[in-house]
């Protein structure tokens, strides 16, 4: 794995993706992907999301449960950004970094800007939801937010993991 020092990223909306990222971001992103694997046993699509404090604290955590709660408001990013609020009893997160395994959508897009959340770190694009997709005009408000985002973070397990979910998933509609 090629790990490098981080950059910031001011370009978020032309598709420019940083594979650049540090040793902290491969750490917190493989926590992040140990949320995504409890998803996973769960049967729901395989996505974990963290939110780190400047000094690295954990202030959120989440895994998808749209399933299990039965409502698309419960992504891995809504659930970490909603405790690391209420650990804080602030709803201004600017100086936090989200980890998140996947790209992730416009609704999560929406509470990430609106949280002021700083830095945006993900591992695998979402090519049919994710917020850059076709949709830049419609994002464009809420992307130009986002001045720094890393992206390709452990991409290739996340895609494993994802492309494993669907082919049990698969397998269980054919039978
Ligand atoms: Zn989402």
């Amino acid at each position: 794995m090629i790990v490098r020092e981080g950059r910031v990223f001011a370009k978020v909306i032309t598709g420019f993706c940083p594979m650049e990222y540090s040793e902290k971001d491969a750490v917190f992103m493989q926590n992040a992907l140990q949320l995504a694997r409890r998803a996973f046993e769960q049967d729901e699509v395989p996505v974990g999301a963290l939110v780190i404090s400047p000094g690295g604290e954990i202030l959120g955590q989440g895994y998808n449960r749209t399933e299990e709660l039965g409502c698309q408001d419960q992504h891995a990013e809504m659930i970490a950004i909603r405790q690391a609020c209420a650990l804080r009893g602030d709803w201004r997160l600017d100086d936090c970094t989200l980890y998140v395994t996947l790209e992730p959508c416009v609704m999560c897009l929406g509470c990430i800007a609106l949280s002021r959340i700083g830095r945006l770190v993900f591992g695998a694009d979402s090519p049919h939801y994710g917020y850059r997709g076709q949709r830049e005009d419609l994002c464009r408000l809420y992307a130009q937010t986002i001045k720094n985002v890393t992206t390709g973070v452990c991409k290739e397990e996340v895609e494993l993991l994802l492309k494993e979910f669907f082919k049990k998933q698969r397998k269980r509609d054919a039978v």
